[in-house]
């Protein structure tokens, strides 16, 4: 059984989905690693690191693969190259990759998406989307704190006292008490705000103050956020002007699944906040919660230097591919029958288990995940 690590091919893509830390815990399920040439350098692993490991590094390492893991979508010309029967890992938002999915399910190439592996107890150690919100989430407060040309900490000096910052922290899922738990740790006084009711407490548990705007709760199913209707999205922004106003540092961090991003904070809000406040949009790649926000740039709105995010857990591209090869790991661990005495491993995916069910696209020249099915009727 041979396991391939295919180099990242998307611009900007600086994270592997193997790093050699890890060669050792497929090797010991029975698989050999071979890693295409260079696939970790973006994440400073060399291919020495990898075969001092234990895997063998080969510019044909995909082709003659039983499984293909990488972070981003595999390219169609890669999926192309792959064996028939044989099976892909990667995050794969199968609605907008909807040609790679229908390639996939012609070529009968199994393909798992990790975005899809659901969010229960059981599959945590599989859990891509928090581990790689948890990176995004300390990146932001981090480079809200680069930003700032301010203490973050109350400073009581023979010189005079310097109060904190305010940082101010809109939605609180995994990524919001990752920045806000960063930004606490740096010593700001932080406020923090969501939808979903149960978050004031996490936010509490964290050390911040949840902000209570006095608006009903938009909690949808399996924990996440409902959409907004606009007069509430409107009276939403109306409330949470002042505290925006007032802070030194904003982070946004909403997210609603399948949809674009809540627009939070309008431009008119930024123009509110005082001389040199920074606003870190971490949403700005899928449709921004700041109105103005650009991924990938820093621009100015107002007063304040606004930071888009873009694929921002590739900022730290060490520990989130360490991260992320976790979870890939104990995925691909859940669909290996390990060898044996008598019998050597087998991917064996088990689609009756409820973890790979939900993460498996394709399968044996069907298209299994419904909503991407529907969108290629
Ligand atoms: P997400 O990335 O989808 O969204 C980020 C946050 O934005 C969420 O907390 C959401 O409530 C908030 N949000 C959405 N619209 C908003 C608005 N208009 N104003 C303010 N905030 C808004 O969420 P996530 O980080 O992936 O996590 C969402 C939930 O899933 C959380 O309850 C989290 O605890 C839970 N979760 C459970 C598990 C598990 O059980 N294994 C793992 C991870 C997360």
């Amino acid at each position: 059984m041979r396991i391939a690590v295919a180099r990242e091919t998307r611009p900007g893509e600086t994270r592997v989905a193997l790093v050699p830390e890890l060669v050792g815990a497929l090797t010991a399920l029975g698989y050999d690693v071979v890693v295409e040439p260079g696939a970790g350098l973006g994440a400073l692993a060399e291919d020495a690191d990898y075969e001092a490991a234990g895997a063998t590094v080969e510019d044909r390492a995909v082709e003659d693969a039983d499984v293909v893991v990488s972070v981003q979508p595999l390219a169609r010309a890669t999926a192309r190259r792959l064996a028939s029967g044989s099976t892909t890992v990667s995050f794969l938002p199968a609605a907008q990759e909807l040609d790679l999915v229908a390639d996939l399910r012609d070529l009968r190439i199994s393909s798992f998406a990790m975005e899809l592996v659901p969010r229960i107890s059981r599959a945590q150690s599989m859990d891509a989307l928090s581990s790689q919100s948890l990176v995004a989430g300390y990146r932001c407060a981090v480079v809200a704190a680069g930003l700032l040309r301010r203490f973050l900490p109350l400073n009581m000096t023979a010189a005079g006292t310097v109060e904190p910052a305010q940082v101010v922290v809109l939605g609180a899922g995994v990524a919001g008490l990752q920045a806000i738990a960063t930004a606490k740790r740096l010593g700001a006084v932080v406020r923090a705000y969501d939808v979903r009711p149960s978050s004031a407490e996490e936010i509490a548990s964290m050390g911040a103050r949840a902000i209570d705007l006095d608006l009903p709760p938009l909690e949808g199913s399996g924990g996440y956020a409902r959409e907004m209707d606009e007069e509430r999205a409107r009276l939403q922004r109306e409330l949470l002007a002042p505290h925006v106003a007032d802070a030194d540092a904003l982070i946004t961090t909403a997210a609603v699944p399948g949809r674009t991003a809540p627009l939070l904070v309008t431009r008119t809000m930024v123009e509110a906040m005082a001389p040199g406040s920074v606003v870190v949009d971490l949403a700005a790649d899928s449709g921004g919660n700041v109105e103005g926000s650009v991924p990938g740039e820093l621009v100015r709105v107002g007063a304040a230097q606004v930071w888009g995010g873009r694929n921002v857990p590739a900022q730290m591209p060490q520990p989130a591919s360490r991260l992320y090869a976790q979870n890939v790991v104990n995925l691909v661990a859940l669909m290996t029958r390990p060898a044996t005495a008598d019998a050597p491993a087998t991917l064996a995916p088990d689609l009756a288990d409820e973890v790979l069910d939900a993460a498996c696209v394709t399968h044996d020249g069907v298209v299994r995940h419904g909503p991407t099915r529907a969108l290629l009727e």
